[in-house]
């Protein structure tokens, strides 16, 4: 068969990219090989949800300041036939809370969030206090506070762009790809796990913690990584204030959740791989600590469930790696490599690659730094003191 443009991989990333292409020309064929429509495995609708506008570097604030507000209107925008597709948005903020080494750092990049429009609030110790009485405060420097910012249902903002881009003419091919095929310097071909073979003009690598694997078919080696992560639910008997999305020094992330409480502490130290093997003793060992730690309410507290997932880890530099260039491939684009904060950001890199494949360079926020070339010239472009 033919296309315009097959993307590989129908998570909420691929999904995203075959949404904005269509609403920009709705004339164009566009694909989706996914191979597991029930999305078992993929990272998607294993992710905790949260959305911040709270980085440093800013490209990333400029993705979170669009796509929060598209998930705002998102049950309009994605409705189909009438339907609402609600994401369960809760803006109940975000907070990180440092150490008092990490105030300078805090404080450059409030001033980035606040310079690129973020509502962005600093917090003295006991002005932290204050807003959050049960939580232990002494061992911090320094808060700040992005009240617009908050959580959202990861598995309902990718059936809403799946749902939505179908109602549009996106094809999705319950299929896998196994093979690409390479002319000069441009991919012309595809080949399925069922044999089919399509063409197409440009291909998208959206294929999240899978992308080294779809990169290993046109013998291109990228750094980005399956890195396991484990999602706990847990619970207090004791009363805590209401909280929003809370970072903390530990690298201890959890929001409420239902009746309790959704969050983890991600490690970089994991072994890569396709592990999705839960560690029962991670809860008590690592997590349960921390949270004593912050909360004295979290002492008697039991993890009640636990779920892996894989983060796209870029371990060049913990950032999307985004457009062409890859094996010198003119219509192989690269949009993986989120390293975490992926779902916050697929409205803006979708829009961003219909943007690159559509009118051939970005229009609204320039991502070309995150593109292929800083592998090549071995520049780093990290995040400062965010994971
Ligand atoms: C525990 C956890 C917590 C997280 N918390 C957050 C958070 O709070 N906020 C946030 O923004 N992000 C978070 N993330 C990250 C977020 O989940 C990812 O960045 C995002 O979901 C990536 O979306 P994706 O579409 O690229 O990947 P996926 O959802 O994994 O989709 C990739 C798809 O590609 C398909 N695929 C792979 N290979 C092939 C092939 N050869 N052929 C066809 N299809 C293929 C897979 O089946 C899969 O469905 C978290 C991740 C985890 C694991």
């Amino acid at each position: 068969m033919k296309t315009d443009i097959l993307i590989i991989g129908g998570g909420a990333i691929g999904s995203a990219v075959a949404y904005f292409l269509k609403l920009r020309s709705p004339g164009a064929e566009v694909t989706v090989a996914e191979r597991d429509p029930a999305y078992g495995l993929a990272s998607t609708p294993r992710a905790s949800g949260g959305i911040r506008r709270l980085f440093s570097l800013p490209e990333n604030i400029e993705l979170s300041n669009f796509s929060i507000s598209f998930f705002d209107s998102f049950a309009d925008t994605m409705a189909v036939d009438g339907a609402k597709a609600g994401i369960g948005l809760r803006k109940n903020g975000y907070l990180f809370i440092v150490p008092p080494s990490a105030r300078e750092m805090l404080k450059r990049n409030l001033e980035t969030e606040q310079r690129l429009g973020c509502n962005v609030v600093w917090l003295e110790p006991d002005e932290l206090k204050h807003k959050f009485p049960s939580m232990n405060v002494e061992d911090l420097g320094a808060a700040v506070h992005s009240p617009d910012d908050g959580w959202l249902d990861p598995h309902s903002v990718l059936m809403g762009f799946r749902r939505k881009a179908r109602s549009m003419g996106v094809e999705y091919l319950a299929d896998e790809v196994t093979g690409l095929e390479r002319r000069g310097s441009a991919v012309v071909a595809a080949i399925l796990k069922s044999g089919a073979r399509v063409e197409a003009m440009h291909f998208v690598n959206a294929a999240g913690a899978w992308a080294k694997e779809i990169c290993a078919m046109l013998d291109i080696d990228v750094p980005i990584e399956p890195l396991r992560r484990f999602e706990h639910y847990f619970e207090s008997e004791e009363q805590i204030e209401p909280l929003p999305y809370l970072k903390d020094p530990e690298r201890l992330a959890f929001r409420p959740e239902g009746r309790g409480y959704s969050g983890g502490v991600p490690t970089l130290a994991e072994p890569r791989g396709y592990n999705f093997e839960v560690d029962h003793d991670y809860f008590d060992n690592v997590v349960w600590p921390a949270l004593a730690h912050r909360f004295p309410q979290f002492e008697r507290t039991k993890c009640r469930n636990t779920l892996p997932g894989l983060y796209d880890q870029n371990d060049f530099d913990g950032n999307v790696i985004i457009g062409p260039g890859a094996g010198g491939l003119v219509n192989f684009h690269m949009l993986a490599g989120f390293s975490g904060h992926g779902l916050m950001h697929a409205p803006g890199c979708g829009r961003a690659m219909a943007e690159l494949i559509l009118a051939g360079g970005y229009e609204t926020i320039d991502l070309t730094r995150f593109g292929w070339k800083r592998l090549i010239d071995g520049t780093r472009l990290p995040e400062e003191g965010i994971i």
